[in-house]
C-alpha cells in the first residue's frame, strides 16, 4: 500500500498556504496550523491592508495632480479631495477579511485540514516527528508529520523607549484601527515600509515628518530611485529628517513627542514605528528539533528550504532570506516539492522582481545595485528619465526613470530599476527578458504601443546596443 506523505506546516501566509495547496494537489495529506488566521501577516496587517490603504492614495496623488491636466473641482484651478479614514479602513479590512476567506475555501477544496491554534516542534531522540498544536481554549492536538514546514513569518519590532499603545504610538499593523486621518504623522524609519506609509498618509492629507536614521530615504534600495522619491516627497510637503535616529516616543495627551538622539524632538498627533521586524521563531521547539537559527532569530536554510534538521523545512520571513510575499511562496513551495521528491529548482534571488509601492512606485529586478554613474566594467547601464516618454509628458508624470543594465559584449539583460506610476506592472518586461536571458537587441526588437511607458524599456535596451552606446 503506497504510504500518503504527512506535511504540517506551522503558518498559513504566503509561505505555509501556497506550500499546502501545492503539497494537497500532489495528493500529501497536509495539515496548516495558524494562530493568526489564514492569508497570514501578508494577507491580514502587511501587505495587502497597506497596498488597498495606498490606492486610495494613489487617488487623492492623482486628483492633486489633476489641475495641471486642466481639471478643477471646487473652482477655478483647484482640485482639493478629502478622505473620510473611518470608511478607508473598513474597505482595507474588509477586502482583508474576505481576500482570507478566499484563501481558506480554496484550502479546504484543495482537502487541506487548517488547525487553529499555537504550533511547535515535537522531536523524538532530535528528530521532529510531530507538531503539538496549543488551541485558544486550552486544548492541545497532536499532528503527525512525515515533513514539516515552518512559515511562521514575522512582526513589528518594537523599541522599548517607543511603545506603541496602538492609538498615537502606532505599529503598522494597529493603522487600520484609526477613525479619524492624523492630522501631524511622524513616521520613524524610511525603508519600504516607513516610506510607503510617509507617502501614503501625505497623499490621503496628513501633515508627514519622516524620521530617517540615514542620509536618504530607501537606504540599500537603488540610489537614483531613492533620490527621485525623497525629491518628490518634499516638494509635496513632507519634512524628511535625514542622518536622525529616534531615542524614544512618549505619549503626552493627544499628542506624541519623538526625541532624536542628537537631542531633537519632533512633536505630532501619530507616530508611526516603522523600524524593521523580528521572525517569530520563539517557543517553535527549534533547538529540541535541532533547527539552526542566525544571531537574528532567522531559520538556517539551504536554496531548497531545508533547515539543518531533515525532513524540517521553512519558508518565508521566518528565514530572513528577502521579506516578500512572493518569495516566502516560491520558498514553500520548493519545500513541498523537494520533501515530496518532485523535480525542484533551487531558488534564485537574482531573478526576484520586488516593488516600492510609494508614487512613483519603484520596481526592480535582477542586477540592481549599481548606479547609473558607475563605472563598473562587468556592466552596461543606460538610464532613460520618464520625462523624456511622449506619454509620460501626455499624462503628466514627471518623476522617474527606466535604467537597464546588460552584460558587456553579449548585451544580455541583467536588471533593472523602473520608477514610474505603475512600475509594478512595466517591470514585467524587464523580468522576462532578465528571466530569459534575452538581448537587449531581442528587448528593443519587440514593438511597443506608441504612446507608451513600456516604449522606454524598449528605448533603454535600443540605447545599449553597442554601437548606439555613447562611451
Ligand atoms: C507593511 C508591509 C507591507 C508589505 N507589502 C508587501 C508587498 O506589497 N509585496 C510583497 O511581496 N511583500 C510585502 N510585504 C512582505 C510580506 O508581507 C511578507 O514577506 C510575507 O507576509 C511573508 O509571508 P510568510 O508566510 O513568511 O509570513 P506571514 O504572512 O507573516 O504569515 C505567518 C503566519 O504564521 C502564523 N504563526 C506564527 N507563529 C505561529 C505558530 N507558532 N503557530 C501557528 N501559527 C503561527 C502567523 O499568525 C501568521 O498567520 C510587506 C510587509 C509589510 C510589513
Amino acid at each position: 500500500m503506497n504510504h500518503v506523505t504527512r506535511i504540517v506546516i506551522i503558518g498559513g501566509g504566503p509561505g505555509g498556504y501556497e506550500a499546502a495547496l501545492v503539497a494537497a494537489r500532489l495528493g500529501a495529506k497536509v495539515t496548516v496550523v495558524d494562530r493568526g488566521g489564514v492569508g497570514g501577516a501578508a494577507v491580514l496587517t502587511d501587505c495587502v491592508p497597506s497596498k488597498t490603504l495606498i490606492a486610495t492614495a494613489d487617488v487623492m496623488t492623482t486628483m492633486q495632480d489633476a489641475p495641471e491636466l486642466g481639471v478643477e473641482v471646487n473652482g477655478r484651478g483647484r482640485c482639493e479631495p478629502g478622505v473620510d479614514l473611518a470608511r478607508v479602513n473598513d474597505r482595507v479590512l474588509a477586502l482583508a477579511a474576505r481576500q482570507s476567506e478566499d484563501i481558506t475555501e480554496d484550502l479546504v477544496k484543495a482537502g487541506v485540514e487548517i488547525v487553529r491554534g499555537t504550533g511547535r516542534l515535537v522531536a523524538d531522540g532530535g528528530v521532529a516527528r510531530a507538531v503539538e498544536v496549543a488551541a485558544e481554549d486550552g486544548s492541545t492536538l497532536l499532528c503527525e508529520a512525515d515533513a514539516v514546514l515552518l512559515a511562521t513569518g514575522a512582526r513589528p519590532r518594537e523599541l522599548a523607549a517607543a511603545r506603541p499603545d496602538g492609538e498615537r504610538i502606532l505599529t503598522w499593523t494597529q493603522v487600520y484601527g484609526l477613525r479619524e486621518l492624523p492630522q501631524e504623522l511622524i513616521v520613524v524609519g524610511s525603508g519600504v515600509t516607513g516610506a510607503e506609509f510617509a507617502g501614503a498618509y501625505q497623499a490621503l492629507g496628513s501633515q508627514v515628518t519622516l524620521v530617517s536614521s540615514r542620509d536618504r530615504v530607501l537606504p540599500g534600495e537603488d540610489q537614483d530611485a531613492a533620490a527621485v522619491l525623497e525629491e518628490v516627497f518634499q516638494r509635496r510637503g513632507m519634512r524628511v529628517l535625514s542622518r536622525s535616529r529616534a531615542a524614544s516616543a512618549v505619549r503626552d495627551g493627544d499628542r506624541v513627542l519623538v526625541t532624536l538622539e542628537d537631542g531633537r524632538t519632533v512633536s505630532g498627533t501619530h507616530c508611526l514605528m516603522a523600524v524593521g521586524s523580528l521572525p517569530n521563531t520563539e517557543e517553535l521547539g527549534l533547538e529540541e528539533a535541532g533547527v539552526q537559527t542566525t544571531p537574528s532569530g532567522h531559520i538556517v536554510v539551504d536554496r531548497v528550504s531545508r533547515t539543518t534538521a531533515s525532513n524540517v523545512y521553512a519558508a518565508g520571513d521566518c528565514t530572513g532570506l528577502l521579506a516578500l510575499a512572493s518569495v516566502a511562496a516560491m520558498q514553500g513551495r520548493i519545500a513541498v516539492y523537494h520533501a515530496l521528491g518532485e523535480a525542484v529548482w533551487p531558488i534564485n534571488l537574482k531573478r526576484v522582481s520586488a516593488n516600492i509601492f510609494t508614487s512613483p512606485e519603484i520596481a526592480t529586478v535582477g542586477r540592481t545595485t549599481f548606479n547609473a554613474e558607475s563605472d563598473d566594467p562587468h556592466f552596461d547601464v543606460v538610464k532613460l528619465p520618464l520625462d523624456t516618454n511622449p506619454r509620460a509628458k501626455m499624462l503628466g508624470f514627471r518623476d522617474g526613470f527606466v535604467k537597464l543594465y546588460a552584460r558587456p559584449g553579449s548585451g544580455t539583460v541583467l536588471g533593472g530599476v523602473i520608477v514610474a506610476p505603475r512600475a509594478s506592472e512595466l517591470i514585467h518586461s524587464v523580468s522576462m527578458a532578465v528571466d530569459m536571458h534575452l538581448t537587449v537587441d531581442q528587448v528593443a526588437s519587440v514593438f511597443t504601443v506608441y504612446p507608451s511607458l513600456s516604449g522606454s524599456v524598449a528605448e533603454a535596451a535600443r540605447r545599449l546596443h553597442r554601437d548606439e552606446r555613447e562611451d
